[in-house]
C-alpha cells in the first residue's frame, strides 16, 4: 500500500507441525536441574496471557538459567508449559528492539533513526499536547495487550482519554463474554472458571486445548483423560484433543450452531434436562422449547454432516454426566459473525444441563484484592469509546478495537475522531483483520507510537518506537485474576534491562513529567507501588519475594451453588435468561437462530487457523528457544483435495484468497486424512515480513494477510475471521502480485 507513513523495514544497523505428544503432562517442564545454588526471583509469565506464576533462577553471573512454575500458583501448579520455559528466549533474542527510534525523512526518504530517550519522549509529549490542543485529549487512544499496556492506561486516563482497547475482545473472546453475560448475568472471564478436574463430560467446539497450551487447563484435561471422562470434540480437523476424545464430530465448517440447537432439541424433547435446576433458576424455558422444536437432529444432519444418531448419542452422554458436564465456551470465538448467538447456544446448553455453578461444571470464581495506591482523580473526558461507537454494537461491554480503526479512518464522518495511537505489545496488522483498512487509519494519524520488545511488523508504521524490556527485566502490577481461590502474584526483575530498553512504568513516568502529570506516577521505581500495596494487607515486597504467590482465603466465597440455595443471578430477572430479553430489547434474536453462511466457490477451500503448543501468535515466532522447536507452519490439506489439485506432500505452494490477495510467502503442504476436504489449516503467527526478525522472516504463510472477508458480529462488534477461502498457486507468483 502506498502511504504517507511508509512501512519502514527496520534495518539491523537501525535497531541494534509439530503435534502435541500423546501424554500432555510430558510436555511440561521438569524440575530436574539442581537450582539450589541459584537465586530465585518471582515472576509471572508473559509468553502468553495465562500469566502463570513462577520462578526465574539466576546464576551468580546474573544469567537467567531456568524458569519454572510456582507450586502455590493455581495457573501453573508448579509447572510451566514449553513456551513458558522458553520465555528466556525473549530476553536473549538478538533481534530485540534495542533503543528508541524515530521516523525521519532524510534526503527525501523515510528512515528510522536511533534517538535518545529524551528526544523520543520530548517528541511524543509535544505531539500529545498538540493533539489535545487541536482535537481534545479524547483523540488519543491506546491499543494494548499485556502488562505494559496497564501502565500506559494510567497515562492515557491521566491525560484525559478513556479510549483504551485491546484486540483480545473483538478479535477473540468478546462473543463468549457477552453471551454468558446475557444468559447468566456474568461474563466468562479469564482463566475460564470451568471445573474440568471434576467433570465427567467435556465438550469442545473448535477448541484446540493441548495445541492451545493454557497451563492448568491442559493439566486438568490430562487428568480427566486418565480417569476416562468423556470428551466430545467438534472440529473439522482431527486436532490433538480430538484424537484423545471418545467422540470426534468432524463437522462441516460454519454449521456449529445447527449442532448446538439440535443438542438442545434432543435434551428438551427427551426430557433429560435438569428440571429442578431449570425450574428454580431459569426463565424462558417454554419459549426455548417451542423455538428449538424445529431444530431436530435429522434437520441438523443435513446441515452439519454429523449423523442424527450421533447427535442423539452425544446429547445423551452429556445428560448422563450432568451436572458434571462442561460445554466449553472456548477462547478465540470470532468465527462467522453470528458468534454471540453461537455462544448463547453454548450457554443455554450448559444452563439446561444444570452445569453453571455446579461441581464438574462451572465454578463461581474468587478474586484476590489489593488496595490501589492513591493518586489524583482522572479528568472526566468529554466523550469516550461509548459515544464513539454510538448505537453500533449495543452489547459490547468493552471497547471494540475495529471501532477505533473506524474512528481513525479518513472515511469517518462522525464527530468523534482519533488522531493519536499508542500500540503497546500488540502487533495490530496481524491481529486485527483487514490490514488495508488498519493501514489507511494509521496513515491518518498525527501520532503513532509503538511500544514493544520486538520489531513486530506494526513497528514499521510507527512515528516513534519505544523498546520495552521483557517481563524478565521489570516489575509490573501484581497479577490478580479470578480462580478457585482468591490469589495474587508478583513479578520482579530477574535481570537488568538489556541494551537501552526500559519498563513501561518508567516510560509513562517520564512522559507524565513532561505533561505535568507527575502526581499520577508517585514512584522512582514501580516496586515502591507494589510494596505500598502489599503493606496495606500486612505483607511486603520482602515477604512476596519469598512466596511469589499469595492466597487470600478470607476473600473466598463458595465455589458452587448449594442444593436448593436461593441463588440470584446478575441478570435483570435475577434468573438465568434462556430467552434473553436484553438482546430482544436491542433488536437481536432473544433465542439463537441458525443462518447459513457463505460457501466456497469451486476450487476454493475454507481457511482455518490455530495454535501450536510452543507458540503464542507472532509474539513468539522469532524466539530462538521456541523456533528450535518449530520454525514454520505448514498447510494441512486432505488427500482428496491434494489429488484434485495435483498437490504432493511437502510441495511448496502460495495461497490466493477470494478477494485475489496472494500470500507474500509460500508454505509446504502436509497431506493428511485428519482434515475435511473442504478446508485447509495452518498455525497462526508465521509468515513474518520484517527482515529484522532473522529467525522467522519469510518462513511460512501469515493467515492474517489472507483474511479480508470479515464478518462483523452486530451484537458486540466481534470480527468473524473464518469466512475466507483460498486456492493454491503452485508457481512463484509475480512479485508485484505477491506484495500486499
Ligand atoms: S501457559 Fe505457558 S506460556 Fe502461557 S503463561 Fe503459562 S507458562 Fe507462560
Amino acid at each position: 500500500m502506498q502511504s504517507r507513513r511508509k512501512f519502514i523495514k527496520i534495518s539491523s544497523a537501525g535497531a541494534g507441525s509439530m503435534m502435541l505428544p500423546l501424554s500432555f503432562p510430558n510436555f511440561f517442564s521438569d524440575n530436574e536441574e539442581d537450582v539450589s545454588k541459584f537465586k530465585k526471583i518471582p515472576t509471572y509469565c508473559e509468553v502468553c496471557f495465562w500469566k502463570c506464576a513462577g520462578w526465574a533462577y539466576v546464576d551468580n553471573k546474573g544469567d537467567i538459567r531456568k524458569i519454572v512454575g510456582n507450586k502455590f500458583d493455581p495457573h501453573s501448579n508448579g509447572r510451566f508449559c514449553p513456551r513458558g520455559t522458553g520465555g528466556v528466549g525473549m530476553y536473549n533474542d538478538p533481534d530485540r528492539l534495542k533503543q528508541p527510534m524515530m521516523r525521519k525523512t532524510i534526503n527525501g526518504e523515510q528512515k528510522f533513526v536511533n534517538v535518545s530517550w529524551n528526544e523520543a519522549l520530548d517528541f511524543i509529549a509535544q505531539k500529545m499536547k498538540d493533539i489535545k490542543a487541536e482535537h481534545g485529549a479524547e483523540s488519543l487512544a491506546l491499543f494494548n495487550h499485556g502488562s505494559g499496556g496497564k501502565h500506559f492506561g494510567t497515562l492515557i486516563k491521566a491525560f484525559g482519554s478513556t479510549n483504551i482497547t485491546a484486540p483480545s475482545y473483538a478479535q477473540c473472546k468478546g462473543p463468549r463474554e457477552e453471551a454468558f453475560k446475557a444468559t447468566f448475568g456474568k461474563s466468562v472471564g479469564s482463566p475460564e472458571p470451568a471445573d474440568i478436574i471434576n467433570t465427567d463430560c467435556l465438550v469442545l467446539l473448535g477448541n484446540h486445548i493441548g495445541e492451545n497450551m493454557h497451563n492448568n487447563l491442559v493439566q486438568e484435561v490430562a487428568d480427566i483423560q486418565d480417569r476416562k471422562a468423556t470428551i466430545i470434540t467438534v472440529d473439522p480437523r482431527l486436532s490433538t484433543i480430538a484424537s484423545h476424545s471418545k467422540y470426534w464430530l468432524p463437522i462441516k465448517p460454519s454449521t456449529d450452531l445447527a449442532l448446538l440447537l439440535a443438542w438442545i432439541n434432543v435434551i428438551i424433547e427427551r426430557g433429560i434436562y435438569d428440571k429442578d435446576y431449570v425450574e428454580k433458576y431459569a426463565t424462558g424455558f417454554d419459549e426455548l422449547k417451542n423455538h428449538v422444536a424445529q431444530y431436530t437432529p435429522e434437520w441438523a444432519e443435513k446441515i452439519t454432516e454429523i449423523p442424527a444418531e450421533k447427535i442423539k448419542k452425544t446429547a445423551w452422554e452429556m445428560a448422563q454426566a450432568a451436572p458434571k458436564v462442561i460445554i466449553h465456551p472456548g477462547r478465540h470465538v470470532t468465527w462467522y459473525g453470528d458468534d454471540t448467538q453461537r455462544l448463547r447456544a453454548i450457554a443455554i446448553l450448559n444452563a439446561i444441563l444444570g452445569s453453571y455453578g455446579r461441581e464438574g461444571g462451572f465454578y463461581l470464581p474468587n478474586k484476590g484484592k489489593l488496595p490501589k495506591m492513591p493518586h489524583p482523580a482522572f479528568p472526566k473526558p468529554k466523550w469516550s469509546w461509548k459515544e464513539m461507537m454510538g448505537d453500533k454494537y449495543s452489547h459490547a461491554h468493552y471497547s471494540v478495537a475495529n471501532a477505533f480503526i473506524d474512528a481513525t479512518h479518513p472515511d469517518n464522518k462522525g464527530e468523534h475522531k482519533l488522531k493519536g495511537w499508542f500500540a503497546v505489545g500488540t502487533n495490530l496488522t496481524t491481529t486485527i483483520p483487514d490490514q488495508k483498512r488498519t493501514l489507511e487509519a494509521i496513515d491518518n494519524l498525527d501520532l503513532f507510537v509503538v511500544v514493544d520488545t520486538m520489531p513486530a511488523e506494526i513497528c514499521g508504521y510507527a512515528d516513534v518506537i519505544l523498546p520495552e524490556c521483557t517481563y524478565l527485566e521489570r516489575c509490573d502490577h501484581p497479577r490478580i485474576s479470578p480462580h478457585r481461590e482468591a490469589n495474587f502474584a508478583v513479578r520482579m526483575p530477574a535481570a537488568k534491562p538489556k541494551y537501552l530498553t526500559k519498563p513501561a512504568s518508567w516510560m509513562v513516568k517520564k512522559l507524565g513529567n513532561r505533561l505535568g502529570l507527575q502526581d499520577y506516577f508517585p514512584y522512582d521505581d514501580f516496586s515502591e507501588v507494589i510494596d505500598w500495596q502489599l503493606r496495606q494487607i500486612g505483607s511486603s515486597l520482602t515477604d512476596m519475594k519469598q512466596r511469589g504467590v499469595k492466597l487470600q482465603p478470607k476473600l473466598n466465597h463458595d465455589l458452587f451453588i448449594k442444593n436448593g440455595e436461593d441463588y440470584k443471578f446478575k441478570t435483570a430477572s435475577g434468573k438465568i435468561e434462556l430467552y434473553a430479553h436484553s438482546l430482544e430489547e436491542k433488536g437481536f434474536d432473544p433465542l439463537p437462530v441458525y443462518t447459513e453462511h457463505e460457501k466456497p466457490a469451486k476450487g476454493f477451500y475454507r481457511l482455518n487457523y490455530g495454535r501450536a503448543p510452543m507458540h503464542t501468535f507472532t509474539r513468539t515466532t522469532n524466539n530462538p528457544n521456541l523456533t528450535d522447536l518449530m520454525d514454520t507452519n505448514n498447510l494441512w490439506v486432505n488427500s482428496i483435495t491434494a489429488r484434485e489439485n495435483n498437490l504432493k506432500n511437502g510441495q511448496e505452494v502460495w495461497l490466493k484468497n477470494q478477494d485475489g490477495i496472494v500470500s507474500t510467502f509460500s508454505i509446504n503442504v502436509r497431506v493428511t486424512e485428519r482434515i475435511r476436504p473442504d478446508m485447509v489449516y495452518m498455525i497462526h503467527g508465521f509468515g513474518r515480513n520484517n527482515k529484522m526478525l532473522e529467525n522467522s522472516y519469510g518462513k511460512g504463510i501469515s493467515d492474517s494477510e489472507l483474511i479480508t472477508n470479515v464478518k462483523i458480529d452486530p451484537v458486540m462488534g466481534g470480527t468473524g475471521m473464518r469466512a475466507n477461502f483460498v486456492t493454491f498457486i503452485t508457481e512463484q507468483p509475480r512479485k508485484e502480485e505477491a506484495a500486499v
